[in-house]
């Protein structure tokens, strides 16, 4: 959620953030030009493919930035707003809106930049905000030092899908801000710690899935043993019976592997069943118990 909404009432963890700061050392006071030393750094290190520079969208000169070493990791963030869906047919929508959320954030908020260490449009382009080793403004007060924060440019009207670009994006500003930045390894939402619906159900989803790069590796499906030839059935035991309870309950099923086919199983096989859209019959056949290895587990 875009700070001025609410989310946060002060992002910034030190007031010190946008007036120069005497007691914190490490505060650029002076600031470099947006290809500074760091940028210059983070572009021979890993760009992501689609980085979009300050100077390239028009951003502002921060007022100041407080350094930062590294942190443990990334804070995912939605703009949680009414999100017009011309911006998918419209990148320049996109570089309107991140300099609409500067404005905001500079002029209402009275913050140093943009709250956000990078943000990503539905095409995939990947905004650098405050970049890497800066203090973002956007997790809360307290809560800008652990982690740094990537706000998808979604809401919760209106554009509410992100697209697989977008978490494409998304991850690339995470890997990004790994390299350039120190980042750690986690990846949390926004709410993990503090009070608001941001990043919204969708990305808090994705956020709780490890962020994973779409069409990417949720599902290996295995290939199947062969059909061992016999249904399997309420009142059928054996090892078949236990070899297909075992995989249904490494699918995350809860199902008890005791080779007994009873109630339970047959539950288990009609639902599953239905989620892949096969005769729900509550016997595992040659197709359901296919599916049972080769179906996609999501
Ligand atoms: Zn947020
Ligand atoms: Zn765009």
């Amino acid at each position: 959620m875009s700070p001025r909404n609410g989310g946060d009432t002060s992002g910034n963890s030190t007031p010190g953030n946008f007036t120069p700061n005497a007691d914190d050392p490490t505060a650029d006071v002076s600031l470099p030009s947006p290809f500074g030393t760091d940028a210059e750094a983070l572009v021979v290190r890993s760009p992501p493919v689609k980085l979009i520079h300050r100077a390239q969208w028009g951003a502002r000169a921060p007022k100041n930035y407080t350094r930062l070493a590294s942190t443990k990791g990334v804070k995912v963030h939605y703009v949680g707003e009414t999100i017009s869906p011309a911006l998918t047919d419209d990148h320049d929508r996109c570089t309107a809106l991140v300099k609409s959320i500067q404005r905001d954030h500079m002029d209402g908020n009275g913050w140093a930049d943009i709250a956000y260490n990078a943000l990503v449009c539905p095409h995939g382009y990947v905004y650098e905000g405050r970049g890497p080793h800066r203090l973002c403004a956007a997790n809360g007060p307290g809560l800008n030092t652990d982690h740094y924060a990537v706000c998808g440019l979604v809401g919760d009207k209106g554009l509410v899908v992100p697209s697989d670009a977008m978490l494409n994006g998304l991850r690339d500003a995470i890997e990004w801000l790994r390299e350039a930045g120190d980042a750690g390894s986690q990846i949390k939402g926004h709410r993990d710690g503090y009070s608001t619906s941001c990043p919204g159900d969708r990305l808090y989803a994705w956020v709780k899935k490890g962020a994973p790069r779409p069409g990417g590796k949720p599902t290996p499906p295995g290939k199947a043993p062969a059909w061992p030839g016999v249904y399997l059935k309420v009142g059928s035991t054996g090892t078949s019976v236990r070899t297909w309870q075992a995989q249904m309950h490494k699918r995350g099923w809860t199902i008890t592997v005791d080779g007994v086919y009873g109630d339970e199983s047959r539950r288990v096989c009609i639902a599953f069943q239905k989620e892949k859209h096969l005769n729900p019959d509550g016997i595992v056949g040659p197709d359901t118990w296919r599916a049972t290895w080769e179906a996609p587990i999501a």
